[in-house]
């Protein structure tokens, strides 16, 4: 297999480039090629002789994905079905607002966590993305953008946290100044509360953003929504995020999906306000987007407008997701789902309201 072009550091390709007979200057036209133009192929680089071109593409991968499918709503959020060299596929979303624009990633194929309300994890873990996979999720994005991001989160499908070292590697190209450099401040990884993952992760030092999905404010409840192989009890999840704050001084986030005579109580509510105090975090609603072949369903407007309110008047931070994907319809995961399923396309994603 070829050497993926997109990971491999300056001097790494300044060694290459000697091996054959090129100048060393070469190194940082073809990575600004990569990671400031987002080529996807060497005849791209139209600063690099032929000769070169032809050598770079015999032994350098320059496109680890390819897209697939693609669907655009009228809000101009846009999903893609990436394909992978093995026949596998992930999704990627751009999510764009008045404000910012927002790419949301995956880091594995499949889900090994299986969350019973959500698509990505129907069908089971397939593998792990490698780093040039997450970075070549990151890039298509940006080549249909045209430019860097405002903001990244690891949400897509897969427990990020679960596929640690890739993960760290796509990261720390995305924010090394002499490559991609972004600020990690605006990158934000979401777990599902994998408690070895997130004290390494406050290990790192880095002030990249950790959300933690909690679903319910108790262990009975969380019980009911993950299964138990990798579900780990609150008050774990609580100290490894303090564990995460006093380490990189960052807030958490808990995300929370609400649904429908689940989790969407006022003693809930309650219950999370008290969790959410006591870890200083801020919280993050997540109205459920129903999945075919689920009993879930989404709270009324007025239920999640409590919800909040009683969080709100426990001086809790809150935000609620709203929906972004006017026009098409299926969940985050639902895509790669249907695809496999029968080849059918949809979209509806969501975005923080601030
Ligand atoms: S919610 Fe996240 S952790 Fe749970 S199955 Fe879906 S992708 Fe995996």
């Amino acid at each position: 297999m070829k050497t993926p072009l997109n990971t491999v550091p300056e001097v790494e390709l300044v060694e290459w480039l000697k091996s054959v007979g090129q100048p060393q200057y070469r190194a940082k036209q073809i990575l600004s090629w990569i990671h400031g133009k987002f080529a996807i192929s060497a005849d791209e680089m139209k600063n690099i002789p032929a000769s070169l071109r032809a050598a770079l593409d015999g032994e350098f991968e320059l496109s680890c994905c390819h897209v697939l499918e693609s669907s655009r709503a009228g809000d101009g959020t846009e999903k893609f079905l990436l394909g992978l060299h093995d026949g596998g596929c992930v999704e990627c979303v751009i999510i764009p607002s008045r404000e910012r624009t927002t790419f949301c990633l995956s880091t594995q194929v499949g889900c090994p966590v299986g969350c019973l309300f959500c698509a990505s994890g129907k069908g089971g873990f397939v593998r792990n993305l490698d780093a040039s996979e997450i970075l070549g999720e990151f890039f298509i994005c940006c080549r249909r953008l045209g430019h860097l991001p405002d903001n990244i989160v690891f949400m897509g499908t897969g427990e990020p946290l679960m596929n640690y070292s890739n993960l760290i590697s796509a990261m720390t190209v995305i924010c090394d100044e002499k490559r991609v450099g972004m600020s990690p401040r605006r990158i934000t990884v979401s777990t599902s509360g994998f408690v070895p993952g997130i004290r390494k992760f406050a290990d790192e030092g880095r002030p990249w953003n950790l959300a933690v999905s909690l679903h319910s404010p108790t262990d009975k409840g969380r019980a009911l929504l993950i299964p138990d192989k990798h579900r780990y009890p609150l008050e774990e999840i609580c100290e490894a995020c303090g564990y995460y704050f006093k380490a990189t001084g960052r807030i958490v986030t808990f995300e929370y999906t609400l649904i429908k005579g689940v989790n969407d109580s006022q003693e809930d509510a309650m219950k999370l306000a008290k969790i959410a105090s006591e870890c200083s975090a801020k919280v993050n609603l997540i109205p459920l987007n129903p999945v075919e072949k689920t009993s879930f369903s989404r709270p009324d407007s007025s239920q999640i407008l409590k919800f909040e309110s009683m969080l709100r008047s426990r001086e809790i931070p809150v935000t609620v997701r709203i929906e972004k994907g006017d026009n098409i319809d299926a969940a985050c995961g639902q895509l790669r789902i249907s695809h496999l399923d029968s080849k059918v396309l949809g979209l509806k994603c969501w975005e923080s309201k601030r």
